[in-house]
């Protein structure tokens, strides 16, 4: 534990600070504050905690009936009614002050000392403090542990206070509102997302108030997780009414329903975007739900964060059917974001992203992800991505001069909208002033391009000169992180400002002359001017001198060695120092807040131009990966044939050396829907399967793909189905998670869909297991006609091909070096005609007893199997609804006793009287089990 406060410095005394001025840039906010109007301050109080100093406090809390509250445990109180579902960070001079439960979470939390206050016999407040300026770290901790924080502020000048200052809350700090950068991602958006129930469906809305990015789309309730998922929601705003029901990956924050009403949101939606009717925002008949979840976000955008609400765009509605919903598992047994192993060697890219993406801004690779996380389907959008990439890719020239220029671009989407926001530094301000510079040569490297995604790109983009120019005419070359730094504007941008300026140069430079003039004068050679930020300018003379010092001298300040003295003329220097370097902080406050808003007013643009410049980068990252690693343009089409030649893992040819990963052919079509793809465990099915699944999705995001060739159908939907994906997490077993990811699979495939199914059936007993499996590969082939991959360790299932016509068996092949095995990684026709299970276990290294003995079991249910070789239904039963599992799978048919067989080997006339009583009475026992 430790005591936050102790880090907090000298509590100025009363009046001494700066003051809040009318200012809304937070960095112009000094630090110290004084709380309390002096005059109407009453008498210090004993206080019964810490070294704190009682000048910034108000009189403190006491847990005592209400009437009887001091007013600053009022103003606490009703902040903490209005946000009782939050911590209350409670401003108290230069500390945020957390009292009574906040205080006790908080300092749990934030392994802060936990105070209290004892004032004579009355009850203890429990108090817990942060010092302000250390604010953002703990804000930062205790929204990543899933709290809100309420920041509640003076809000005016302790000066004009009549009583105690007044205190507002300002903002709530919550993990899907905020500009912070700290709690957010580069690459990533950061998304809140409102859900509303409708009618079968749910409407949902999003938005990025770090981009001012704003959507919303209907989704069918079968579909909501898979849409939830695209989000990655950082924070789920739900009605009332739906508590307790779903399950979320996020922490809901639960809202009144009142808020989601339709009506209300349409005029939320009007008053803020200053709309007469909603027609141009594209909405349509039964879109009232998702008016409401739009408008209750919009509301508490401007609850939680009320500089934010001003930067978002108008909402995009997007209908389903634009897009693939790539559901929450897919997302995962893909690992396209995320790896499925927690425990990933680090270094090695373990996820698609990783892999592919090659962007050089932020503002690209959060576009990137996007893309991936929404895979188009109508063809000619992928097309013209296509095209864009091809070009890139083949105009070597053209990419690198282009990611050079891109290279030279700073977050121009999250600039603009801290400019928005208001939230902007000097220093940011001025990187969104130099990004907006590099537009020009950027473009000009497109003169050539052809491609008509990039031509678009390049005659629509507004460069914004007009807001290039005031910033660079108004900003100082080089300007500080904070503006109390000052040197914020540029010499020549404000007459008054380089008046004073010249005032106050002038008035130091008189006072660094004085030392000369005063050393001849007095004859004390070693007399210095000098400056110290307590007491001002000063005349220092050393002990030696001091017979020397005129009279006109006011001794000041002494030291060990010296005299400091102040003279009238240098009083009066001074306050011009001072008195135009106020003025100059004032000014400088008052232009960069104008420039700020003029900059603000210009947002639109600047968020258009951030995303074409978006755009740019993920078409040339993506021809760069083309070209890195060896991509090829699929034939995307309208048909159903699938076609993949000398294919690639995109993620786990990255694992090894270059020629080491073996490409392999796949082709799925009408003749042939279904996959069985047996071969030992390790043989390399799993990876096969995600390699179709991916380069499926490549090219539905209009990347090229790891293959030498391909032909790709649009897919409505990729269905995975991947083993010993748990989900403990949520409290069911991993067979019941298996059995319900099949099932939703199974009621959402249909014949544009593609399905890849790695073990099924596993988590059960055997027979359960294949018959599962059987039956689920029928309902595949008869019912959905979705292409489908089924890796699968039950050999029994390539009996299939011979009763199902488009069922096809495929085996990753080995080859057999008399007890063992190698692995050829190469994929050909045929099923594995057994599991090589024992060969595996004998390479893990499983005894070698153990090894030989599975061996034996295993020839004698091969023996007595019925499903292997002649069993099953082949007398030309083409009718698949007689494919019934067969009755007598006995694969524990008769095996040798294990008694038995040790009599068998018993060499009896080498047993000692004793060794065979012994053996003869482990055997009973073993009989009797
Ligand atoms: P299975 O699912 O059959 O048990 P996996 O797909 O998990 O096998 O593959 C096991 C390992 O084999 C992978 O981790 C990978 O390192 C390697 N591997 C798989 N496919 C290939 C390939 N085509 N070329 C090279 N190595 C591969
Ligand atoms: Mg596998």
């Amino acid at each position: 534990m430790h005591d936050a406060r102790r880090s907090g410095g000298g509590v100025p005394a009363i009046g001494a600070g700066p003051r809040i001025g009318a200012t809304d840039v937070p960095s112009m906010v000094p630090s110290p504050v004084p709380a309390v109007n002096p005059v109407a301050r009453p008498a210090p109080r004993p206080l019964a905690f810490g070294a704190r100093s009682s000048a910034s406090l108000d009189p403190l809390p006491d847990r005592m009936p209400k009437q009887e509250d001091t007013p600053l445990m009022r103003q606490w109180r009703e902040a903490k009614a209005r946000h009782s579902d939050a911590l209350v960070f409670f401003r108290v001079g230069d500390f945020y002050e957390m009292f009574y439960e906040d205080a006790e979470e908080g300092s749990r939390l934030l392994g802060l000392t936990l105070t209290s206050r004892n004032n004579g016999g009355a009850a203890d407040v429990p108090l817990a403090g942060i010092p302000a300026r250390a604010r953002d770290d703990y804000l930062q901790r205790l929204v990543r542990l899933g709290r809100r924080v309420a920041v509640c502020e003076q809000v005016e000048d302790p000066a004009d206070a009549k009583d105690i200052v007044r205190r507002e809350v300002v903002e709530t700090i919550t993990p899907g509102a905020t500009l912070a950068d700290a709690l957010l991602q580069e690459r990533r958006n950061n998304w809140l997302v409102a859900l509303a129930a409708g009618d079968g469906e749910s409407a949902l809305a999003a938005v990025d108030v770090s981009t001012g990015e704003f959507v919303g789309t209907r989704v069918p309730d079968f579909r909501l997780e898979a849409e939830i998922a695209r989000f990655e929601p950082a924070e789920i705003l739900l009605p009332r009414a739906m508590e307790g029901q779903g399950r979320f990956e996020t922490t809901p924050t639960y809202r009144p329903d009142w808020l989601f009403d339709p009506e209300l949101g349409a005029d939320e939606l009007r008053r803020h975007f200053s709309l007469h009717t909603l027609d141009g925002l594209g909405f349509q008949d039964g879109d009232d739900a998702l008016i409401g979840a739009l408008g209750a976000l919009l509301a508490y955008v401007r609850e939680v964060q009320p500089p934010c609400a001003d930067i978002l765009r108008r909402p995009r509605i997007e209908r389903a059917g634009d897009a693939m919903a790539l559901d929450e598992m897919t997302r995962r047994n893909l690992e396209l974001v995320t790896p499925l192993r927690a425990d990933a060697p680090p270094g090695a890219a373990a996820t698609l992203i990783e892999v592919i993406d090659e962007t050089v801004t932020a503002m690209g690779g959060r576009l990137l992800r996007r893309w991936l996380l929404r895979p188009l389907v109508a063809p000619e959008p992928l097309w013209d991505r296509q095209d864009a990439v091809a070009e890139l890719v083949e105009n070597a020239t053209l990419r690198r001069a282009l990611r050079a220029e891109l290279k030279q671009v700073r977050d121009l989407e999250r600039l603009s909208a801290k400019a928005g926001a208001g939230r902007v530094t000097p220093r940011e301000l001025a990187a969104l002033g130099l990004s907006l510079a590099r537009i020009p040569p950027l473009l000009d490297t497109l003169a050539d391009a052809q491609a008509t995604l990039v031509t678009g790109l390049r005659d629509g983009m507004d460069p914004a000169a007009d807001v290039r120019d005031l910033i660079g005419s108004a900003l100082a070359e080089d300007p500080p992180a904070l503006l109390a730094d000052g040197g914020v504007i540029r010499t020549g941008f404000d007459a008054e400002l380089d008046d004073l300026r010249a005032t106050r140069d002038g008035a130091r430079d008189f006072i660094a002359s004085l030392q000369a003039r005063e050393r001849d004068r007095t004859g004390i050679s070693s007399l210095k001017v000098g400056f110290n930020k307590v007491f001002g300018y000063y005349l220092e003379v050393t002990r030696t001198n001091l017979e020397r010092v005129p009279p006109e001298y006011r001794r000041k300040q002494t030291l060990a060695n010296a005299e400091r003295y102040v003279t009238d003329e240098l009083d009066e220097w001074e306050a011009k120092v001072l008195g135009a370097e106020d003025r100059i902080a004032a000014l400088e406050t008052r232009l960069f807040g104008e420039l700020r808003r003029r900059v603000a007013a210009e947002l639109p643009r600047l968020l258009e131009t951030a995303a074409a410049i978006a755009t740019l980068d993920v078409l040339a990252g993506l021809a760069r990966l083309a070209e890195r690693r060896d991509y090829v343009r699929p034939d995307v089409h309208t048909g159903f044939e699938l076609e993949i030649r000398g294919g690639r893992h995109p993620v786990v040819e990255t694992m090894m050396p270059r020629e080491e990963f073996i490409p392999n052919d796949t082709a799925l079509g009408h003749d042939a829907r279904v996959m069985i793809l047996t071969g030992p465990n390790m043989a390399g099915k799993s990876t096969l399967l995600r390699q179709v699944g991916l380069i499926q999705l490549l090219a539905q995001i209009g990347s090229f793909v790891p293959a030498t060739a391909a032909r790709i159908p649009v897919a409505d939907r990729i269905f995975t189905r991947v083993g010993a994906s748990d989900n403990l997490v949520r409290g069911q077993s991993t067979f019941m998670v298996e059995m319900s990811e099949t099932a939703s699979i199974l009621h959402g495939a249909t014949e544009r869909s593609l399905v890849l199914l790695d073990e099924i059936g596993r988590g059960t007993a055997t027979y359960d297991g294949v018959s599962i499996a059987w039956a689920v590969t029928e309902h595949l082939h008869e019912r959905t006609g979705a292409k489908t991959v089924f890796a699968t360790h039950y050999h029994e299932l390539t009996q299939l091909a011979d009763l199902l016509p488009a069922l096809v068996n495929f085996n990753v092949a080995v080859k057999e070096t008399g007890d063992d095995i190698v692995f050829l990684r190469r994929l050909e026709p045929g099923g594995a005609d057994r599991s090589y299970g024992i060969q595996v276990g004998r390479l893990a290294g499983l005894p070698e007893p153990v090894v030989a003995r599975a061996r034996e079991i295993l020839a004698e249910l091969e023996g007595t199997h019925t499903m292997h070789g002649e069993g099953l239904g082949r007398r030309g039963a083409r009718r698949p609804r007689s494919t019934a599992p067969p009755d007598q799978l006995s694969f524990f048919g008769a095996p040798a006793h294990p008694v038995v067989e040790r009599l068998q080997k018993l060499e009896v006339e080498r047993l000692t009287p004793l060794e065979a009583l012994n053996l003869l009475a482990a055997l009973k026992k073993d009989v009797e089990g």
